[in-house]
C-alpha cells in the first residue's frame, strides 16, 4: 500500500464495493502531497476511474470575499494539474450532506474517500453523508503528521501532555510523500468549472476583501522554499517580534489545504537549521496538532464552554469586576479603542488577512479585558478571528481565543481583576520584548 492504513478511518460500516472511486476533496485542497487523493488513486488502481469533487458552499459561516477568492483561485489550479493526470474535477455547490451522496449515486461509486477535519460543521456533514452512503465512507488525515486518532484518544491537556506522544511516532510518520500515478482508466465527461460564473454567482460578504498573499500550491512551496532558505535560521531567536518578518505566513496555506503541514516539516527536518528547525517543529507539529486533538475531543470547541472547569470557575467569580473600558463588536473591529497598539494590531489584520502570532495574543487578552462578559469577549475574538484572518475558521483559532482568554492548554496565574487567574498581557510587557512604536507607525494606531 503506498498509504499507511493507519491513516486511514472508515466513516459508515457500509461496504467497499467495486467500481469507480470517489475522492471528496475538503481540507487538502491539493494535488501534491495529499495522503486522501493518494489513497482513492490506489483504490481505484487500474480498473476503475477516480474522480474528485470539490462541494463548495455558497455560505460557509464567517467567510467572506478574502477566503471565497483565495480558495477558488487554488481550486482552479487544483483542476488544471489533476487534469494532467488525466482525473477530473466535479465541482459541485450546495450542501455536502445532499451532494456528494447524489454524485457517489451517478457515478455507480464503490466507495468515497474524504479528508479528516475536527470541526464541527465538517464532522456534520460527513456524519451526514456517511448515513446516506450504500457504500464505504473512508477518512483519511492527510493534515497532521501523526494521525489525530492516532496519537491520542482523548483530550489532551497541554502541549506537555502532548508531545511525547508525537515524538514517539514521528520518525514513523516522517515519511516521503510518494507520486501520484496518472489515470489511464476511461473517466466520466465531466464539464469543466465556469469559474468566473461561479465567482459571480456567489453571495458572500464583499466588505473583507482579496489580501496580496499569491493562492495554490505553487505559490505555496515557494513560500515555503523561500522561508527556510531566509528566515528559519533565526526563527528561534525573532519568531516572537512582531516587526521582525520571521514567521513562515504559511498558516493560510496549511488552513486551505493548500500546502501539506508534513511537506513544511520534512522541509525544516532536512534543513539542518539547529534551533531554528526544533522551534519550527514544536509549532508546526506539536502546537498545530494539538488543536486538532482538541477539536476532535471536545464537542464545545467553538464556544467559551470548551475551556477548562478551573478558568471558567475564575471568570465567573470576576465576571462583576469593574472593566476600565467596555467596547461593542463593532468598535473592536474598527479599531476604535483607546489603545493605539491594540488598534494596529486589528489594522494588521484587516489589511493584510492576517496578524503576527504574538500580537493575536495581545489582541485577544484585551477584547477579554474590555468586554462585558467573558462570552461576549469569546463572541468577539472568534468572530473578527475568522472574519478577517485568511487562516481562520481553523482549529488553530479556536485553541490561540481559548488559550488567550480562557487557559485552555494553559496553566492559572496570579489573580488579577476581569482575568481572574487567566495569564494577563499588557502593553508593558509588549514594550519589553519589541518596538512597540515601530509597530504602531507601521499599521497606524
Ligand atoms: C487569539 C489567537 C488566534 C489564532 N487564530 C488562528 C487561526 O485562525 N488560524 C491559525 O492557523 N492559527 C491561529 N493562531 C495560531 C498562530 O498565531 C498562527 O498559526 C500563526 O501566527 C500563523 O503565522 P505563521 O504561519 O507565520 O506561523 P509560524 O510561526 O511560522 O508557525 C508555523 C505554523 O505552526 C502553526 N502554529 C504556529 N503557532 C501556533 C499556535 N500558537 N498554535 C497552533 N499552531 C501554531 C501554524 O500552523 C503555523 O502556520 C491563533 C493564535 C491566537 C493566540
Amino acid at each position: 500500500m503506498l498509504v499507511n492504513l493507519a491513516r486511514t478511518h472508515r466513516l459508515n460500516a457500509a461496504p467497499l464495493a467495486p467500481g469507480p472511486v470517489l475522492y471528496w476533496m475538503s481540507r487538502e485542497q491539493r494535488v501534491r502531497d495529499n495522503w486522501g487523493l493518494l489513497h482513492a488513486r490506489e483504490l481505484a488502481g487500474r480498473a476503475h476511474p477516480l474522480v474528485v469533487c470539490f462541494c463548495l458552499v455558497p455560505a460557509y459561516p464567517g467567510a467572506t470575499l478574502r477566503h471565497y477568492d483565495f480558495m477558488l483561485s487554488g481550486l482552479a489550479r487544483v483542476e488544471i494539474d489533476l487534469a494532467a493526470l488525466g482525473i477530473p474535477l466535479a465541482l459541485r455547490l450546495g450542501d455536502p450532506s445532499a451532494e456528494i451522496p447524489r454524485l457517489a449515486d451517478e457515478l455507480g461509486a464503490g466507495c468515497v474517500v474524504t479528508d479528516f477535519d475536527p470541526m464541527r460543521v465538517k464532522q456534520g456533514w460527513q456524519r451526514a453523508v456517511a448515513e446516506a452512503l450504500p457504500v464505504a465512507l473512508i477518512e483519511v488525515d492527510g493534515h497532521n503528521v501523526v494521525p489525530a486518532r492516532q496519537v491520542s484518544q482523548k483530550q489532551e491537556y497541554a502541549a506537555r501532555t502532548i508531545r511525547p506522544k508525537i515524538h514517539r511516532l514521528f520518525g514513523e510518520y516522517l515519511e516521503e510523500f510518494p507520486a501520484i500515478e496518472p489515470q489511464a482508466a476511461a473517466v466520466p465527461s465531466l464539464p469543466p468549472t465556469d469559474w468566473d460564473a461561479l465567482r459571480a454567482g456567489l453571495a458572500v460578504d464583499p466588505a473583507v476583501g482579496p489580501v496580496a498573499l499569491a493562492p495554490g500550491e505553487d505559490a505555496a512551496r515557494e513560500a515555503l522554499d523561500r522561508f527556510v532558505s531566509d528566515r528559519l535560521e533565526v526563527y528561534a531567536e525573532r519568531r516572537n517580534d512582531p516587526n521582525a518578518g520571521a514567521t513562515s505566513w504559511l498558516s493560510a496555506y496549511f488552513h486551505f489545504g493548500q500546502l501539506a503541514p508534513q511537506r513544511a516539516a520534512l522541509a525544516a527536518a532536512a534543513s539542518g537549521r539547529g534551533e531554528g528547525q526544533a522551534a519550527f517543529l514544536e509549532e508546526l507539529v506539536v502546537r498545530r496538532e494539538l488543536s486538532d486533538n482538541f477539536c476532535l475531543h471536545n464537542a464545545h470547541h467553538d464556544t467559551l464552554a470548551g475551556a477548562p472547569a478551573w478558568a471558567l470557575r475564575t471568570l465567573d467569580e470576576h465576571r462583576a469586576d469593574p472593566r476600565p473600558y467596555v467596547y461593542s463588536q463593532e468598535e473592536f473591529e474598527q479599531a476604535r479603542t483607546h489603545s493605539r497598539l491594540w488598534n494596529a494590531a486589528q489594522n494588521e489584520m484587516r489589511r493584510t488577512g492576517f496578524m503576527h502570532g504574538y500580537m493575536r495574543m495581545y489582541w485577544a487578552k484585551k477584547i477579554l479585558e474590555w468586554s462585558p462578559t467573558p462570552e461576549a469577549a469569546h463572541a468577539t475574538a472568534l468572530a473578527l478571528n475568522d472574519r478577517h484572518q485568511l487562516d481562520g475558521r481553523d482549529p488553530n483559532g479556536h485553541v490561540g481565543v481559548l488559550w488567550s482568554l480562557a487557559g485552555l492548554h494553559d496553566r492559572p496565574w496570579q489573580t488579577r481583576p476581569v482575568f481572574g487567574s487567566i495569564r494577563y498581557m499588557n502593553e508593558r510587557g509588549c514594550r519589553r520584548k519589541f518596538a512597540v512604536d515601530q509597530y504602531i507607525e507601521r499599521w497606524g494606531g
